[in-house]
């Protein structure tokens, strides 16, 4: 027991929660498991923490009893905000809930740092919020960190390293400015309804300064063209590039290799070649 409020699979029946695929409704009913989700994302007393698609409200109970200072929640479903309003009069003060879409919400006026992220996020916005939370206009981010539920492959192209066939753009724009590690494995089972596929939590910790100094939107650019046609020659994928094949030199990379051998530090060099 982590609060006095009902178990999750009477508030769904009570509030008539039939999950919706078209929302990325996979809930987690089992109180236990989201308490260690929120234990994941490390200590949150002192902190506001952005939950993105609370739903039921599973996870949103353990980061509440794991000493959140505010949970600010934004849910897209109405019919999830009368359950979440109990949650709210169970810890007066401590969550706000916002509905809408999180793709259109500026949420950082309604936060105040320290900040974290927590969610076990829809599938079909996920890696969109993602790339949003690590490619903001300023770093450090507004964020201290992000504890986020994947499906368990794009939880491993997140920690991916060179060589590896998940290495690409999601990892390079992750362990860039951020620490990754999948810190729990998840089988469909620990969901209602239970999906296709296992899923993952990651932990990304944002990192004071990028790794190696770079400028995001080349860097971003080149490791696009890169991994686009990811099996080419660095040489013909970059070819665009003006004289790419002496920048590609410059920065140590053998102009004839594959953009998944070529590490983070390498593609940063190459950035600031071009640059
Ligand atoms: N956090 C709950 C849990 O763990 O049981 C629900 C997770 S479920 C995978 C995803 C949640 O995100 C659903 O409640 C869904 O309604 C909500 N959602 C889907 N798209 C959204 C969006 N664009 N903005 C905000 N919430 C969204």
């Amino acid at each position: 027991m982590i609060d006095d409020l009902p178990p999750l699979r009477e508030v769904i029946q009570a509030h008539g929660l039939s999950a919706r695929k078209s929302l990325g409704q996979n809930f987690l009913l089992d109180l236990n498991l989201t308490a260690k989700i929120a234990r994941a994302a490390g200590d949150l007393t002192g902190h506001d923490v952005l939950e993105i698609g609370p739903g039921p409200g599973g996870l949103t109970r353990g980061l509440l009893a794991s000493g959140a200072r505010r949970v600010v929640a934004i849910e897209k479903d109405p019919r999830c905000l009368p359950a979440l309003q109990q949650i709210a009069d169970a810890y007066p003060g401590r969550l706000h809930v916002i509905e809408g879409d999180a793709m259109e919400i500026d949420v950082t006026r309604h936060l105040t740092p320290p900040i974290k992220i927590a969610a076990n996020l829809p599938y079909n916005v996920g890696t969109a919020l993602l790339t949003s939370w690590l490619d903001p206009p300023d770093w450090p981010p507004f964020w201290e960190s992000l504890t986020l539920m994947f499906q368990r492959e794009v939880a491993d192209r997140i920690v991916a390293q060179p060589g590896s066939k998940a290495f690409g753009r999601l990892s390079i724009l992750t362990q860039w400015r951020a620490d990754a590690k999948i810190v729990m494995d998840l089988p469909p089972q620990a969901f209602t309804p239970p999906p296709k596929v296992r899923s993952a939590v990651v932990q990304i910790t944002a990192l004071p300064e990028p790794r190696f100094p770079a400028n995001s939107k080349v860097l971003q650019d080149i490791v696009a063209r890169a991994f686009q046609q990811r099996r080419k020659m660095l040489r013909a994928s970059l070819k665009g590039i003006p004289g790419i094949e002496d920048k590609l030199k410059a920065a140590g990379i053998d102009p004839t290799a594959r953009a998944e051998t070529i590490d983070l530090e390498r593609f940063c060099a190459l950035a600031r070649a071009v640059a």
